[in-house]
């Protein structure tokens, strides 16, 4: 056995040099890449799934070059909404190809991989203690995709949160300084707050460059989800929720949310059943709610401009 004075470095494990080989094959694989943008909550059940797809669907029939990693590993809801539950993964020229959707998006989603019966364990060696381990080998799972994937040239790569107002912070802190962020809430004060609390621990990460003026990740905007429910039978958008106390941005208000906003997009169950089949953006109708989604869209494109 190695005594402690053996021991130089690392202990000959490389694991310094593994470390740093693994972050290069990041930044390769990711240089072609022009915007990466993060859609978080905080919350769950807001729509964070929803509006990546349907966003990056807007997006993709203005021509951009669009891909997602669904981050949800353990609730991934991509690979359905995507209609890619059941694509097969196959070596690109490179590193692995990614599935794409009827209209060109590239998705990645643990759904592909894992059927939606199983959850995915992160088992670690000492029974009962996996809980210690799941951010860890959640972050390490994270790190392999994105080493291992083939994204190629990108406008955009968006990432689909899992819910957490503490884990946005740690996917940020991942994903890096890089990554913008786009934050969806419903109109309930309840979401609203959760909201605010994610903007808040996004807005409080202090960057050693800057003074602590502002945190290292920018805060695109957010987007109110479910505002209102669009009525096919009177084409109107009515109230989904009661008129709340708490509007962002209203300086006699708490929680207030100094970011702009992006958009509200109404619900639709129309919209839901799309999710539910697979459908592309394409195939939407021209409604309220296809029409929310492209301004919704523009002003993620302006604010990224
Ligand atoms: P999250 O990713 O925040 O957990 P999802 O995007 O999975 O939320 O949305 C939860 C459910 O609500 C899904 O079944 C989805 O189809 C539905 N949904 C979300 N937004 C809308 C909307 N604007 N209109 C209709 N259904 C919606």
């Amino acid at each position: 056995m190695k005594g402690y004075h053996d021991i130089v470095g690392d202990g000959g494990s490389r694991i310094l040099e593994q470390v740093a080989e693994k972050q290069n094959r990041i930044a390769d694989g990711l240089a072609a890449v022009r915007h990466l943008v993060a859609v978080g909550s905080g919350k769950g059940g807001v729509g964070k799934s929803t509006l990546t797809l349907h966003l990056a669907g807007a997006l993709r029939e203005r021509g951009l070059r669009i891909a997602i990693l669904d981050a949800d590993f353990n609730g991934p809801s991509q690979a359905r909404m995507a209609g890619v539950q059941d694509a097969v993964f196959v070596p690109g020229q490179h590193r692995m190809a990614l599935p794409r959707t009827v209209n060109g998006i590239a998705v990645f989603s643990m759904g592909s991989l894992v059927p939606e019966s199983k959850a995915l364990d992160f088992d670690s060696a000492a029974h009962g203690d996996s809980h210690t381990w799941r951010a860890t080998k959640e972050f390490a799972l994270l790190g392999e995709i994105l080493a291992s994937s083939e994204w190629g040239e990108l406008d955009l790569l968006m990432f689909d949160l899992p819910p957490g107002a503490d884990r946005t912070v740690q996917y940020a802190d991942f994903l890096g300084p890089r990554t913008s962020f786009v934050l969806v809430t419903i109109p309930s004060e309840v979401s609203r707050g959760v909201v605010a609390r994610s903007a808040a621990a996004l807005l409080a990460r202090r960057s050693p460059g800057d003074g602590g003026a502002k945190g290292p990740n920018r805060i695109l905007g957010y987007v109110e989800n479910m505002s209102g429910y669009f009525c096919r039978d009177c084409n109107a958008v009515k109230p989904l929720f009661p008129p709340s106390r708490n509007r962002f941005n209203e300086a006699d208000s708490q929680p207030t949310l100094e970011i702009p906003c992006l958009g509200t997009v109404p619900f639709d169950p129309e919209l839901a059943r799309h999710c539910d089949r697979g459908m592309p953006f394409a195939a939407l109708p021209d409604t309220p709610v296809r029409r929310a989604l492209d301004h919704v869209t523009q002003n993620l494109l302006d604010s990224l401009s």
